[in-house]
Formats: C-alpha cells, sequence, structure tokens
C-alpha cells in the first residue's frame, strides 16, 4: 500500500476493543497511529486472517484526541483538578491510602482492576490490592458481564470459559443456538464466520426478546418474553428427553446428576413455557427437533443472558442442555459465552482480579493456595472472599468502604442505576482513577492518572476463545502519560515494595509461576509460535484448542447437570410502569463510549442515544419515529429520540448503553443475580411519554 512509501513503521498487535481478538498491524509515525493494515502473513492473525471490523479499522484514532490525558491531576483546595507533577500525584495516592488503612484497616480499600488493560497489568493490579494495600477488595467490570456465565460453567463444566474454538468449531458446526447476543453488532468479525457458515448449510436458531441483526439470517428466529428464559430452556430439554432424542451414552459416560435435571424440567410443558416465555409449542418442538437432531451444536449467548437476577440460572440451563445433546468436547460442538472486552477473559478472570479467585482461578480461601503464593510474592494474600462491584458501591454508602482505585473502569456510567453510583462515589473519602480520558468517574476522583491505550503497551490479551496473544507497542503515551503496569510498579515501590519488574515478559514469567493454567506461556513463546490457548501448563504443552475433549475439570473427569430455576425477573410491567426495557449495544460504539464517541467516523453513523419501540406499542403511545419522548423508570428520566422498529417487540423498548446524554443506566436498577453479583440489566419497567420538539 501507499504506508509502505512513506517511511512509516509497522506493529503487529491485537485489537484492543473486543474478545474476538483480531490481530493486524498498526501504521505508525512519530508517535501517530495512522492505520491499521492486516499482518504480512495471515497466521499471525488465527482469527480473523485479512479482516477485521469497523472498530479494528479505525477505533484506534481515539488514541491521538486532543482530549487525552498528558498530567497527572490532583484535587486542590479549591475543590477542582489541577495538574500535576508525577512525584506529586503519586505521594498523594500514597497518603491517600495508607492513612484509611491506618485509620480503618486494608478492608477500608477497594481496587477495579479493567478488562482493556493487559494481563500484565491486571495481574499486577490484584497484586498491589492483595500484596500491597493488603485489601482483600479487588473485583473488576466483568462482574457486569459474564460472571454469571464464569459461576455455572465452573459448577458444570469445571473451567469458566468458552470451550470451543472460533474457526475450527464455530466456524464449522452443523447447527447453532444463539440466544442473548446482538452477535453482528458486538463480535463483527465473529458473526461473518457464523452467517459464512449459515449460507454453507449450517441452522441457525436465535432465541431473543429482540430480533438483532444475526436473527435475519436464522433459519428459525423465536421471539422471547424478556426474563424468562430458563423457562424455554428448560423447555427444550424436557421435549428432547420426552423424545428420546437425548445423548444417551454421552450422559452415562460423561456426566453426573441427569437425574435431578430430568425431573426439574418435568412440569415445563409446552404451554407453561408459552405462558412464561412467549414460546409458541411449535416453536419450541421445531428447535428442540434442530437441536436434538443436528450432529454438532454451538450454543452461544452473551449479556443478554447472564444480565439478568437469575443470570447464573440461564447458563445452567444452556450448559445442561449442551449435555444432554453431548455436545461438548467434541469438534464442532460447544458451549460459546461470546465475551465483551478485548481482554476480559484474561485481565477480568484469568488473572486473578476477582474477590475470590487468584490468578489461575485459585480459591484465596485455600491454605495451600495462600501458601505458594506467599512464596512466590514475599506477602501473605488475604484470605477471605472480598467484595465484588456492586457491593463496593452499597459498602462506600454505609461508609464501610472509604478509598478506591479504579483502572480503566467507568463505573459513573456502566453501574445500574447511575444515580446511586454516583452518591457512591460521593460518598468515598479517596479516589484514584487511572485511565486515558477524563470521564463520568473521574470527576470524583481525588487523583487522576493518566494512563496508556493498547497500541501505547506491550503485553497480552486473552481472547474469547482463552487464546493468549501479544500486544505490540506502536507508538509512546501522550505527553507525560504512562503505561499502566509502570504506575502499578511505581506505587508498589513507594510504599515499601521492592517491585522491580523490567517489563511486561517479565510479569508473565511470574504469572506462568503462580497460575498452572498459563504454566507453559511466556512471550518468547508468543513471539516465535503465535497464541496459545490456555490450559498451557509447561513449556512443551501446545495448549488446549478445545475443552474437554477427553475429562472435564474435576477429580473425576465428568460434566455435572445443575438443575436451573426460573423465577420472576427482579422487576414485571405495572400500570405505571407497563412496558418491560432491555439494553444492549450498537456496531459502531464501544461499552461507556468513552473511546468510541470521540471517532467522528463512528459518531457519524450513531452519534446519540435513542429508544427503540414496536410499531404497535408507537401506535398506541403516539410515539412517531425520530420524534422525542421520555422515557421513565421508579428510579429517574431520560429524554431520547424515538426509532419506530420491529426488533423489539410489543411492550418492550430498547436502549444501547454507549451515551451519557440518554444515559440509559439512570433507568435500570440495584437487583442483583445473588450467585455472581451481575446486576439485572436486561429487564427494568418503563413508561414512554412523547415529548414536544422545543
Ligand atoms: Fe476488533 Fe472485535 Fe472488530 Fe475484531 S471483531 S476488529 S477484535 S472489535
Amino acid at each position: 500500500s501507499d504506508y509502505r512509501l512513506r517511511d512509516v513503521d509497522f506493529t503487529e498487535t491485537t485489537c484492543g476493543f473486543c474478545a474476538v481478538g483480531c490481530r493486524f498491524q498498526l501504521v505508525s509515525k512519530d508517535d501517530e497511529v495512522l492505520g491499521a493494515v492486516p499482518t504480512d502473513d495471515p497466521a499471525d492473525a488465527p482469527v480473523n486472517d485479512f479482516s477485521t471490523c469497523v472498530k479494528g479499522k479505525f477505533g484506534y484514532e481515539f488514541a491521538n484526541s486532543d482530549d487525552r490525558l498528558t498530567a497527572p491531576l490532583v484535587r486542590g483546595d479549591d475543590g477542582e483538578l489541577h495538574e500535576a507533577t508525577w512525584d506529586e500525584a503519586l505521594s498523594r495516592v500514597v497518603e491517600g491510602f495508607e492513612s484509611i488503612r491506618e485509620r480503618s484497616g486494608p478492608d477500608a480499600l477497594a481496587a477495579f482492576a479493567s478488562s482493556k488493560c493487559t494481563n500484565e497489568e491486571d495481574y499486577l493490579m490484584q497484586k498491589f490490592a492483595r500484596a500491597v494495600l493488603g485489601t482483600k477488595n479487588i473485583d473488576n467490570c466483568a462482574r457486569l458481564c459474564h460472571s454469571s456465565t464464569v459461576a455455572a460453567l465452573k459448577q458444570t463444566l469445571g473451567f469458566g470459559a468458552m470451550s470451543n474454538r472460533i474457526n475450527e468449531d464455530i466456524a464449522e458446526t452443523d447447527a447453532y443456538l444463539i440466544t442473548g447476543s446482538n452477535t453482528t453488532e458486538s463480535h463483527p468479525v465473529l458473526s461473518t464466520r457464523i452467517k459464512r457458515n449459515v449460507d454453507d448449510g449450517a441452522d441457525l436458531v436465535v432465541f431473543d426478546p429482540r430480533k438483532v441483526e444475526i436473527a435475519e439470517h436464522a433459519s428459525q428466529y423465536v421471539r422471547t418474553t424478556p426474563g424468562y428464559d430458563v423457562a424455554w430452556i428448560n423447555g427444550l430439554i424436557r421435549y428432547i428427553v420426552a423424545n428420546d432424542l437425548h445423548d444417551e451414552a454421552f450422559i452415562a459416560e460423561r456426566t453426573r446428576n441427569f437425574e435431578a435435571v430430568r425431573e426439574k424440567v418435568e412440569p415445563f410443558t409446552p404451554e407453561e413455557v408459552e405462558r412464561l416465555a412467549g414460546v409458541a409449542p411449535e416453536e419450541l418442538e421445531r428447535a428442540a427437533e434442530t437441536i436434538a437432531t443436528a450432529d454438532s451444536v454451538v450454543f452461544g449467548w452473551a449479556m443478554g443472558m447472564t444480565q439478568h437476577s437469575h443470570g447464573t440460572q440461564n447458563v445452567l440451563a444452556l450448559a445442561d442442555l449442551a449435555l444432554v445433546t453431548g455436545n461438548v468436547g467434541k469438534p464442532g460442538t460447544g458451549v460459546s459465552p461470546f465475551r465483551g472486552h478485548n481482554n476480559v477473559q484474561g485481565g477480568g478472570g484469568d488473572m486473578g482480579t476477582l474477590p475470590n479467585n487468584l490468578p489461575g482461578y485459585r480459591d484465596v480461601t485455600d491454605p495451600e493456595v495462600l501458601d505458594e503464593f506467599e512464596e512466590a510474592w514475599g506477602v501473605r494474600p488475604p484470605d477471605e472472599v472480598g467484595l465484588k462491584v456492586p457491593e463496593v458501591f452499597t459498602e462506600a454508602l454505609a461508609g464501610n468502604v472509604e478509598g478506591l482505585y479504579v483502572m480503566g473502569e467507568n463505573p459513573a456510567l456502566s453501574e445500574p442505576d447511575v444515580s446511586h453510583a454516583e452518591e457512591a462515589l460521593e460518598a468515598l473519602e479517596f479516589l484514584v482513577v487511572q485511565d486515558i480520558f477524563e470521564t463520568e468517574t473521574t470527576a470524583y476522583a481525588d487523583v487522576v492518572l493518566p494512563a496508556a491505550t493498547f497500541s501505547e503497551k506491550a503485553g497480552t490479551f486473552t481472547n474469547t476463545e482463552r487464546r493468549v496473544q501479544l500486544v505490540g507497542q506502536a507508538t509512546a503515551p501522550p505527553g507525560g502519560a504512562r503505561q499502566d503496569w509502570r504506575i502499578i510498579q511505581d506505587l508498589a515501590r513507594r510504599m515499601g515494595h521492592g517491585w522491580s519488574y523490567d517489563g511486561p515478559g517479565e510479569v508473565m514469567d511470574e504469572i506462568a509461576t503462580v497460575a498452572p493454567i498459563y504454566g507453559g506461556i511466556s512471550h518468547e513463546r508468543l513471539r516465535e509460535e503465535g497464541g496459545l490457548q490456555w490450559p498451557c501448563r509447561d513449556a512443551d504443552d501446545p495448549g488446549t484448542p478445545y475443552l474437554y475433549d477427553e475429562r472435564f475439570n474435576f477429580d473425576d473427569g465428568k460434566a455435572r447437570f445443575v438443575p436451573a430455576d426460573t423465577g420472576e425477573p427482579g422487576e414485571v410491567p405495572s400500570e405505571e410502569y407497563p412496558l418491560t426495557l432491555t439494553t444492549g449495544r450498537v456496531l459502531y460504539h464501544w461499552h461507556t463510549g468513552t473511546l468510541t464517541r470521540r471517532v467522528e467516523g463512528l459518531m457519524d453513523h450513531v452519534g446519540e442515544a435513542f429508544v427503540e419501540v414496536n410499531p404497535a406499542t408507537a401506535e398506541r403511545l403516539g410515539v412517531e419515529d425520530g420524534g422525542r419522548v421520555r422515557v421513565e423508570s421508579p428510579r429517574g428520566g431520560i429524554e431520547v429520540r424515538a426509532e419506530v422498529s420491529d426488533r423489539p417487540g410489543d411492550g418492550v423498548v430498547f436502549i444501547p448503553m454507549h451515551f451519557a446524554d440518554g444515559a440509559v443506566n439512570r433507568l435500570t436498577g440495584e437487583r442483583f443475580d445473588p450467585t455472581s453479583g451481575i446486576p439485572e440489566y436486561k429487564v427494568s419497567s418503563v413508561r414512554v411519554t412523547p415529548v414536544g420538539d422545543d
């Protein structure tokens, strides 16, 4: 391309947006990223070959934004944030955390790691929380996305992760059941693979309250009532078992506890499924026949399954369905939670940025595990389970959490019922936010530390299929901004811990010693061999492309059926709030929009929040396409533009999550899944009223 003529640099890296894990080269000159082009050798991009989506292609632009934080900010006596030197800012952080710890103990402190950062940075963040601050309270935003998936898959299959591969299994299967995933807009390159396979004859069954784009390609689309997923999944299992379509040999040889599920699903007759989930008996039957008779099935899901007050139950039911039909641990099959952030699998899970797990999903209450970490770190980690993200906010309001260190997250916009989250942030005595831009959250910070983005750092990300891949540094962070691992190391040193990592490679070497599933992973190997899929236990282990081919991850090697319970969603429509609100994404944006709202090319496509309203609902309410409406829940109200569309069903409305103006989380509520603590973003009761254009 013409770049070749212009004396530019090419750096191979892994996309910093979603967890599909596309690889490409960043083109840069004079510390500015100019573009993204395919890798020279497609073997270096095992997931995507040459393709990327619009976010991979143009999304790097935010890195060049004039809004980037380039110097630390410290809140002065006048109540305003002022630029400060690193020395002043870091001293203030140390002083803030130490004085709270002295007065109220280490558990009055908490830290949030980031699924956007590298594995090495997140590893250091949890080590900093546990070994330097001495707190048990470490968590990250994966709490808000797939924590219920992790909880359910650990109980049933053994690992809280996707069991299969993108290209060899997902792209090659005979049939799909996709539910609660707007695959096309959230995981674009993955959805292209699926659609290509469907064009070649694979069956695609989509269950979703909203007719998302991938449903347009489905052989069968079934609209469901939000909040009743266990009902239709148990109904499918019941039909399959009753008609002898289950995989008896697989169940007998490879699983335990089938009888409990057989009993549990008994009440889920087609009539009951229709009453609860709005699925007609013939639709249920057709889907069950497709799933039970296909040679191989992939079960794909995302937030539409997980973000419920019974999110763990939803995923348990899906895992049971996969086991009943023998669709795990064989090529072309598998359970595929589509993970969101680029590094949510690694930095948000594998690295132990969790209140109950040390790196490698090791139990924080197991004394033998703690002995090992004490030996590696020279400090014994706290032996109690810490607070989850939503609990940190509740405890902050109660005055029990006083200091918080947030790396690369924006809870002031991402938490449910943000007005409540804002009060909690306000109540904190000391808040440190490390980020690349000012965000809705930095507005509450006492100290803001300017950090680096994916194009400005080296390390690794782990994609949704457990593939650990290298991230390459194309440019330097702007101005005085620094890489996150350096900031954390500096703080640890100032707090009396002699950390002296010379770079992320050395951090990965330490990860390999404490997290057995990463035991054989090193930067040298990744450079020589390309990405490695965990478990990869030693230097000779080629990694594990798909899980469970011989054993499930339990002592006896057998999977566990766990019966799933249904229940009402935490909030049901009432006379005052008669509609059900559900939330989600659009292709052109990313999460709270901190990055993508700064990219002109993306804002040109979708520049503001909107609410999708079904034509029948719109007609009843007098809502016009393009007109402004007020959407209110018991917690608050926002004004947005209406888009009349048959994507949502009658009585259901949809608002994307990316915008601060028209923030949908003013409407969502603080109801949580009891097992995982995930908020019920996908179901809230609202009313919609047209407002004048003036
Ligand atoms: Fe990046 Fe995901 Fe798009 Fe691939 S599909 S380019 S990983 S955002």
